[in-house]
This record gives C-alpha cells, structure tokens and sequence, in this order.
C-alpha cells in the first residue's frame, strides 16, 4: 500500500468512517457480495464506478431486489427509483473525490446521491478507485470539474463543458454542479464504510 492511500484510510478511520483497501475489484466484490444479504433492499447512486463494476447486475442475478434510476426509463421511474434508492438497507455509490485528510466531496445535480450518503440508508459503501485520491479540499474540486464534462457528453447534456470539456461555471437549465456536499466526518446516524480499490474506476 503506498503512501497516499495509507494516509487515506488512516484519515478516514480518524473521522470516524470505517475504510478498508483492496489491491483489485475482484476481491472487493467477492467481500461485498458477501457482506450484503440476498434479502437487503438496494440503493444505488449514479455512479459509472458502480456500473463499470456490474455490481447492479450481480446483485439482481441473485435475487436482491435494486433501485437504481439508471435502471429506468421514464423520468416518474426514476424519481421513484431514487426516493426508494434512499430508504434501502444498503446504498451503493462512489465519490467524486476522497481527500488525504479522509473528507468525501461531491458534487450532484438531483442531490438524491449525496443525501442518501448522508441519511437514509441503514449502510452505506463509498466504492472508490485510487483515481478518486486527491490531496486536499482544493485539489478535489478541481479534479471533479475537469472530470465534469465527461458525465455531461455522457448524459448528452447541453452545458458549456460537454462542449468545450472546461467548466465555465455555467447558468445552464441541465447544470450539473447544483449541490456540493463535503463529508467532514461520519454522520452520526448513517454506518459509512470507503472501498479503496488500487485501481482506476469511474471519473
Ligand atoms: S458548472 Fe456547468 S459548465 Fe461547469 S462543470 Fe458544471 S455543468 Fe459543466
């Protein structure tokens, strides 16, 4: 484990979150697919982290039932899926960031994520790749506004940076930076637990 990544999990467990590190998805799947029962309920966060992991379609092959508005196809589904997404057992995200010093930041355009990483689940897992890492507050917004535009292209969004790949800070009515939220230390209601994975995952 190198430096930065030791210093992470240490941070973490100062603030209280629990935090754990693993050298490859594989394993880390193998454990969380483990840990969580085929009875929990699932929510999932918009995360490619999540996606690329195909964790929404392990875990629906064997039985749990997932929401995840991905999944859906109307936006009255997907609201739907989201405020279930948010009383699950289990919530499934990633973070934008996750600073050295242990703070998880994100920014959200609904903000169904980063309340349910808040309140609202029993347990919730920050799966995150070492892409993620980020020195400071400052260097973890700007790693998520050059990231940005990437969500944007993805999602055929008519802002500035699925444009221009740059943030201008934008007015636009599909801006997806309305909500920041920085998770200083653990919520005290909600049992938080960051997957580090040695690996590079979503953006
Ligand atoms: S504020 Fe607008 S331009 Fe900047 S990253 Fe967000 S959506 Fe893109």
């Amino acid at each position: 484990m190198n430096i930065r990544i030791e210093n992470s999990i240490k941070a973490l467990h100062k603030n209280h979150f629990k935090a754990r590190f693993f050298e490859n998805s594989e394993t880390a799947i193998k454990a969380l697919l483990q840990e969580i029962k085929d009875t929990d309920k699932i929510g999932i966060g918009g995360s490619m982290t999540i996606t690329e992991l195909e964790l929404p379609k392990k875990l629906m092959e064997r039985g749990n039932e997932v929401f995840f508005h991905w999944l859906e196809t109307t936006p009255e589904g997907m609201d739907e899926a989201r405020k279930n997404a948010s009383k699950a057992d289990v919530y499934l995200t990633s973070t934008n960031a996750l600073t050295e010093k242990g703070q998880l930041v994100n920014i959200d355009g609904v903000g169904n994520r980063v309340t349910s990483m808040i309140f609202g689940p029993k347990k919730v897992y920050v799966i995150c790749g070492i892409n993620k890492l980020a020195e400071n507050l400052d260097k973890a917004m700007e790693r998520i506004k050059e990231n940005t535009y990437k969500n944007a292209r993805r999602l055929n969004l008519k802002t500035p940076c699925a444009i221009t790949g740059i943030c201008n800070d934008c007015d636009s009515p599909q801006r997806m930076c309305n909500v920041t939220t920085i998770i200083e230390k653990k919520p005290s209601k909600t049992d938080i637990e960051v997957i580090l994975i040695d690996e590079s995952l979503g953006y």
